[in-house]
């Protein structure tokens, strides 16, 4: 029989309730067990998609082109697989859902109401992911913290689960802020034990807690949270701050949280084998190498925006035994006071990530451009993609005033305009290019060497391409579209063979990226970075 785990999370968001439900997947994944993980969105947002990568962070895209919380990108690498787009639910589409059956007429005569309409959509969702993925134990995070009034109907949903799934076959994680105080040191659990009681409140009592702390809690702190959280001493857990994220699994599990979990879920006791695991995490704490990668973008001051590419470059760095520097520059920085853009040159490499709109699209061209004279090693990833084809329209093709139509409608040169498809799509949810496509590689190229296939699937989530009108000219004066669409009609990929390294994408190699197992792009960016840093010749991979 499946088996579920909730986890929900108090005191405030944004605590690593994620990375704790990652880690536990983790930990039973290493013992041997199956896992599968949903996350959980009380907005009424029907997906991520809408949302503005400046409040809510990155919108992660999925295989099957679901537009999803970025917490979907951390179960991916931790775990190592893809997951499908219903393993996000949110408010959104569990309303959309009901209220459509309801016009259909499936509730002929009654009143439809919060319970048990709602909730049993609530359920029934959760368990098409636990039939479809047909294994041993399903994780939920719920998102937002305990008390939140949008949250209360799936803790309802998740609290009706334990009667109807059975006590051994469900377990309550709980995790939640322990503030150290500044002046004294002292740490403080009264806020955590606060929302231990709002969980209460609601009829859920936590099987397990998590104290999240900057340092190991202490044993009179886990003395409180036992006491008052009412659960044994070695059910509490501390998830402290550590260097790589990707530790998190291992210091839980050392404090024996992946057997205590086991134990109560009745799970057969399996010793779990970290040792993959801790040798990438020994590449990336001991590395041998060190860059500095200037990323130009426009949610510069939230990283957030960039969690994948982040990791994507983490990835990377692990493979190549080199730490990796991100700067976060604002691409408008270059538009105030256009000299500053020197200040690349004391870069390895430049990155210009996804984007969309007008503010700070010449900044990012200012920079591709810089690139591009000066030789530095150049990423480019979607809009970066996209501007690299409009610098080079117009800098190299002398192609004056080139754009792309979704900045200049007007534009003389529209080098990168509106898919066809595209021009009639009214609604903005979920009408962008999404999710994976088939891609063919050109042999010979520098992206066969880094991909060394003829075939690739990468991730996409976008509405402008390049206008094939301009795939003459620009191949011409020496752009090479070294990957492409298998019809033909979409330039993937683009390069420019007499650089050190000069390489963008259409579509996000960093949704695919994992410790162990980096985004060849990524990875041949980071490569290639090292190499000139350390004066080598131009890498062959
Ligand atoms: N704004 C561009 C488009 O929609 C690029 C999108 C992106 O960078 N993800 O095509």
């Amino acid at each position: 029989m499946v088996k579920f785990i909730f986890v929900t999370g108090g005191v405030l968001s944004s605590v690593g309730k994620g990375i704790v439900t990652s880690s536990v997947g983790k930990m039973l994944q290493v013992r041997g067990f199956t896992v599968t993980a949903i996350k959980i969105d009380p907005y009424v947002n029907v997906d991520s998609g809408t949302m503005n990568p400046y409040m809510h962070g990155e919108v992660f895209v999925t295989e099957d082109g679901g537009e999803t919380d970025l917490d979907l990108g951390w179960y991916e690498r931790f775990l190592g697989m893809n997951l499908p787009k219903e393993n996000n639910i949110t408010t959104g589409q569990v309303y959309q859902a009901v209220i459509e059956r309801e016009r259909r007429g499936d509730f002929l005569g009654r009143c439809v109401q919060i319970v048990p309409h709602i909730t049993d959509e609530i359920k029934r969702r959760i368990r098409v992911v636990a039939e479809k993925s047909q294994v041993d134990v399903v994780l939920v995070e719920v998102g937002g913290t305990v008390g939140d009034i949008e949250g209360l109907p799936f803790l309802e949903a998740i609290r009706q689960m334990r009667l109807e799934e059975g006590f051994m076959n469900t377990l309550y994680i709980h995790v939640a802020l322990v503030p150290i105080l500044d002046v004294t040191g002292e740490m403080k659990t009264k806020p955590l034990q606060h929302s231990v009681n709002e969980l209460r409140r609601i009829g859920i009592q936590p099987d397990i807690i998590v104290a999240r702390s900057t340092k190991m809690i202490t044993e009179e702190a886990r003395r409180k949270i036992a006491l008052f959280g009412t659960i044994p001493r070695n059910a509490v857990f501390c998830s402290y701050t550590v260097p790589l994220v990707y530790q998190v699994p291992l210091i839980l599990d050392e404090q024996g949280m992946g057997d205590y979990i086991c134990e109560r879920l009745a799970l057969p006791r399996r010793k779990g084998d970290w040792s993959g695991w801790r040798s990438m995490i020994d590449a990336y704490l001991n590395p041998e190498h060190e860059i500095r990668i200037a990323l130009v973008g426009k949610y510069a001051r939230l990283t957030d925006a960039y969690v994948s590419m982040r990791e994507a470059f983490t990835h990377a760095g692990m493979a190549c035994r080199t730490k990796v520097n991100i700067d976060y520059i604002e691409a408008e920085r270059f538009e105030e006071k256009p000299e500053d853009v020197e200040m690349l040159g004391d870069y390895d490499g430049i990155f210009v990530p996804y984007g969309f709109g007008s503010r700070g699209v010449e900044g990012k061209i200012a920079a591709i451009r810089y690139a591009r004279e000066n030789d530095v090693p150049f990423l480019g990833i979607c809009y970066g993609f996209q501007l690299a084809v409009v610098e080079f329209a117009r800098n190299v093709c002398g192609l004056n005033g080139a754009h792309t139509t979704e900045v200049d409608p007007d534009t003389p040169h529209p080098v990168v305009d509106l898919m066809p498809e595209q021009r009639g799509v009214e609604f903005k949810g979920a009408t962008m290019r999404l999710g994976a496509h088939k891609i063919l590689i050109e042999e010979g190229t520098l992206a066969y060497k880094i991909y060394r296939r003829r075939e690739i699937y990468e991730r996409h989530r976008h509405r402008w391409e390049v206008n094939p009108d301009y795939w003459d000219i620009l191949k011409r004066h020496g752009l090479v579209f070294s990957g492409r669409s298998p019809d033909g009609r979409r330039m993937e990929i683009l390069e420019l063979p007499n650089k050190y390294f000069f390489f963008a994408s259409q579509f996000h190699g960093e949704f695919k990226s994992r410790p162990g197992n980096p985004s060849p792009e990524y990875y041949g960016f980071v490569k290639a970075c090292v190499d000139r840093k350390l004066g080598a010749p131009r890498p062959e991979f």
